[in-house]
Parts: C-alpha cells; sequence; structure tokens
C-alpha cells in the first residue's frame, strides 16, 4: 500500500478501520525519507527507532490508537525542539545540542498520536529563502533538483512534496513556509500572531516568528492547527482565543464571500507567468461565486526594507546568546574568555547569520535607532492599517507568493538583495501579524508550481480555509513532482 497521496483523513479511516497499523505506515515513510534523503536532503535526522517504538506503542494501546492524529507521520524543522532529537538549525554553532525539552507544538502532536520521524533541512536560524544558508548543504527541490525549494522550511516542504510525510511544521518569520510551499507546489500556512505557541521555537525575530504547518491539502492544515493552536502558559504572547473545529468549518460554498485584489501587488517584478497564473484564480473564485473587490495596500511596497530592518535587529539581539558555553559548539584554540566567544562565533556561524547580526546591531546602535529601527517600526504600523482597512471591504485578500518559481542552486547566493526580494508577498502578513496562506494552482511552462496566496485579519483562519478549501475541491493540483516516493517505489 502506497500513503503518499494520501490525506491524514483517508490515513486516519484506514488506521482507524484497521487496514493498516501505524508500524506499518511510520515504517514506509521512514524508509521514503532514508532512500530519498540522498537526493533532497531534506532530512538532518531521521529518528528510525524512536518512530518505530512509538508506532508500536500506538498500535498496542486502544486510547491511543484513538487520538486524532494517531499513527500519522510528521516532519519537523530543525528549529523546533524535540526531546531526545537534535535542535541544530542548520547551523554550526547549534551542531550537537540535544534539547532538554518539546516545544509545546511537539507536545500536543504527540498528544494527538502523530509520530515524528525526524528533524528537517533549514537554512541557518531560518534566514534565507532557498536553504542555501544551511551549514549541512541545500535542500534540493523535488520538481528539479538544480533548484532550491525555497526557504527557510525549505527540508519540512520537499518532504510533503515527495510524499514522505502529509503533514510537516515549519517556521515563519517573513515567509518560511509559504515561499518553499509555492516552489514545492503544496499548502503552507502562517498563522495570527499567537495563535501557535512559540515555545521551544528557537527564537530569530520574536515579534515575527511563529510556527506554520506544510501539507497537501488545505483540510489536513486544518486537523494539525486544530491540535496545536491555542494558549500556552510558557508563552505569554499566545492568546486566549477559542480555537475553532477548523475541520468542520469547511463548509464548501464561498457564495458571496469578497476576495480582495490589490491591482498595484500585481505589477513590475512579477514573472509574466506567475501574474498568469495568479490572475486566473481570481476568476476562478468569481466563478465559485465571490465578489473581487478592489483594494489597496499602499505602504506594502516598503515591507522588504521594514523587514530587514526589524528581523535583523531582533536577530541580532536573539543569537546574543550562542557564546560557546550555554549551547553546543565551542572554539577549541582560544587563549581567553573574549576570544573564545569571538572564535566560536566566528568558526559557528555561516556568512548569512553574521551580516545579519551585523546589520542588526547597526540598527539599535544609539544615533541610528531612530533614523531606522523607530522608522522601522512605524512603517510596520502603517502597513498593518492598510490591511486592516483592507479587511473592511473583504474576507481575504488575494496575491502571488512569490514572484517567480523556484530559482536555480546557486542563481541568487552572490546577490542578497535579490534573494530578500522573494519574501516581497509573504513579508507583510507577519509584520502585520495576520494569518496566510499559499495554495498551489498550475505548472509553468517549465513545469515548476506556482501558488497564489490568501491573507486573512487576525484569527480568521476559519474563513482562510473555507476560501483556500473552496478553490482546491474546485481546482485540484494534481500533478507530482518528479523526485516522489510513488515514483521511487516503481
Ligand atoms: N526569507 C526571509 C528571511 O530570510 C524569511 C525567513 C523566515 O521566514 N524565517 O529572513
Amino acid at each position: 500500500m502506497d500513503f503518499s497521496e494520501y490525506s491524514i483523513e483517508t490515513l486516519r479511516s484506514r488506521l482507524s478501520n484497521g487496514e493498516a497499523r501505524a508500524r506499518f505506515v511510520v515504517e514506509s515513510s521512514l524508509d521514503s525519507a532514508e532512500k530519498l534523503n540522498e537526493t533532497l536532503n531534506a532530512f538532518l535526522q531521521i529518528d528510525r527507532a524512536g518512530a518505530l517504538a512509538r508506532a508500536d506503542e500506538i498500535d498496542s494501546s486502544k486510547n491511543l490508537r484513538n487520538a486524532p492524529l494517531a499513527g500519522v507521520p510528521v516532519a519537523i524543522k530543525d528549529n523546533i525542539c524535540v526531546r531526545g532529537l537534535q535542535a541544530s538549525c542548520g547551523s554550526r554553532i547549534l551542531g550537537p545540542y540535544h534539547p532538554p525539552y518539546s516545544a509545546t507544538a511537539i507536545e500536543r502532536l504527540q498528544k494527538a498520536g502523530a509520530v515524528i520521524i525526524g528533524k528537517t533541512n533549514c537554512d541557518e536560524f531560518a534566514m534565507g529563502s532557498s536553504n542555501e544558508n544551511s551549514a549541512f548543504g541545500a535542500v534540493k527541490n523535488p520538481w528539479d533538483t538544480a533548484r532550491v525549494p525555497g526557504g527557510s522550511s525549505g527540508g519540512s516542504a520537499a518532504a510533503v512534496a515527495a510524499g514522505i510525510v502529509p503533514a510537516a511544521l515549519g517556521s515563519e518569520t517573513g515567509g518560511s513556509v509559504r515561499q518553499p510551499a509555492s516552489l514545492c507546489g503544496i499548502v503552507g500556512f502562517k498563522p495570527t500572531y499567537g495563535r501557535i505557541s512559540r515555545y521551544g521555537l528557537v527564537a530569530f525575530a520574536s515579534s515575527l516568528d511563529q510556527i506554520g504547518i506544510f501539507g497537501r491539502k488545505v483540510s489536513d492544515i486544518a486537523s494539525v492547527l486544530g491540535i496545536v493552536a491555542g494558549r500556552d502558559t510558557h508563552d505569554a504572547t499566545t492568546a486566549d482565543v477559542p480555537v475553532p473545529d477548523y475541520v468542520g468549518e469547511l463548509a464548501g460554498d464561498i457564495k458571496g464571500a469578497r476576495i480582495g485584489f490589490p491591482r498595484e501587488l500585481f505589477g513590475e517584478g512579477l514573472d509574466d507567468e506567475v501574474r498568469a497564473a495568479v490572475l486566473k484564480t481570481i476568476e476562478a473564485y468569481r466563478e465559485l461565486g465571490a465578489e473581487i473587490v478592489e483594494v489597496e495596500l499602499p505602504h506594502a511596497k516598503y515591507c522588504i526594507a521594514v523587514y530587514y530592518i526589524i528581523a535583523t535587529a531582533e536577530a541580532s539581539s536573539n543569537l546574543a546568546r550562542y557564546d560557546g558555553v550555554r549551547y553546543g559548539f565551542r572554539a577549541e584554540e582560544a587563549k581567553d574568555l573574549k576570544h573564545m566567544y569571538r572564535a566560536t562565533r566566528d568558526e559557528g556561524f555561516g556568512a548569512e547569520v553574521k551580516r545579519r547580526i551585523m546589520l542588526g546591531t547597526y540598527v539599535l546602535s544609539s544615533g541610528y535607532y531612530d533614523a531606522y529601527y523607530r522608522k522601522a517600526q512605524q512603517v510596520r504600523t502603517l502597513i498593518k492599517h492598510d490591511f486592516l482597512r483592507a479587511f473592511e471591504t473583504c474576507d481575504a485578500v488575494l496575491t502571488p507568493t512569490t514572484p517567480t518559481t523556484a530559482f536555480l542552486i546557486g542563481e541568487k547566493t552572490d546577490d542578497p538583495l535579490a534573494m530578500y526580494l522573494n519574501d516581497i508577498y509573504t513579508c507583510t502578513a507577519n509584520l502585520a501579524g495576520i494569518p496566510g496562506i499559499n495554495v498551489p494552482c498550475a505548472l509553468s511552462s517549465e513545469g515548476l508550481p506556482i501558488g497564489f496566496q490568501l491573507l486573512g485579519a487576525h484569527w480568521s483562519e476559519p474563513t482562510l480555509f473555507r476560501l483556500a478549501d473552496a478553490y482546491e475541491r474546485a481546482h485540484p493540483f494534481e500533478a507530482r513532482p518528479r523526485v516522489h516516493v510513488a515514483s521511487a517505489s516503481e
């Protein structure tokens, strides 16, 4: 039996009616992970022993067997703590680090019966848009292994796209779930800030960071969110907002829904094929009975500048803790304490992380703080107000997710600015704290996936899922990448 095309719901029904055992499902997922990792480099650690032991536990316990995600294999980005496994964040500085506790999202997943098969590759400390910044080598895009999967959660995206797991966790600071989801042809979701606990997610830029979810179907994202969302006393920024039944609210009919169309985001810099494909999805919504309303987001064009000031400022502060004393790696040949700090950070961090620490330190330094950091915070508020105004007239704003399809490995590594422009459609949501979802919608003439994005008001996840699910039902994205479990086992 091949599970690689199954939704969580189908998988769960096969498991609960006894057609398959958790051990069998988890073992096939582990086999594919190991086999495809030679090509994709999507996993940094595969936990065969732990995952099989957990699967057996599920098979032998009646209580556990009925849990909502019992026996469902999942993959976790390597910047989210799982007790017993590594958390390298794609960095040499954390290399051998094993956290002594699990993230709240992980505890909730495990309690629901999900089985973690491994930790996925990512850009170092989640800084990047291509996965080329991982200290452990780039992840390859399953659609074309000469191309990037996107970043920074590229390993999780590739694992889902290749059919290894039906769902995976990643993290979002400026688009790191939606952007790789778009380049890999899967669904990727970033929640409202405060919806999922950040406890156990290694901090990059705390006011922007959120754990996000990858899946092949919108309903799978909805079911995982229902498990991991909600208030957590370990993270004071989680909100005490009730967690609705996200799956139950997928009604199908979206007649009368209002889709916001920000015309100015479809101009310069957007690839022609991507533009055409995304404009077609607007027509598709019209046919589904939605009303299309034009909206304006006049400050969205400043988002990259604002994002790279705020994100680097917060990163420079968050990354001060890697000093060779508290975690992982320590440089060996140091003559005194100061030299040890310096050598550890010099050898332990990669070039992009160093660039960001320097940028962030600069924008926070006295004399520049007002000109850069404070100004960026002010513009951040304007961007948020743009969205709040737009949501007075529409239920969700529709945009491209990325300006182009997957680019070649090495194509943008020498040009950080070109790389940063990948987040132009995604980082607004992190700045505003609103949820967003990427839905695959087409293949380019080169056979590469194209996605569109829906952005909603704070806590509007049920609406976003309903809209995304309605599109998916009417226009299922059935193409599969070249590197895929199904083709590997043929
Ligand atoms: N690509 C963006 C960056 O490099 C976003 C990363 C992220 O969302 N973690 O910062």
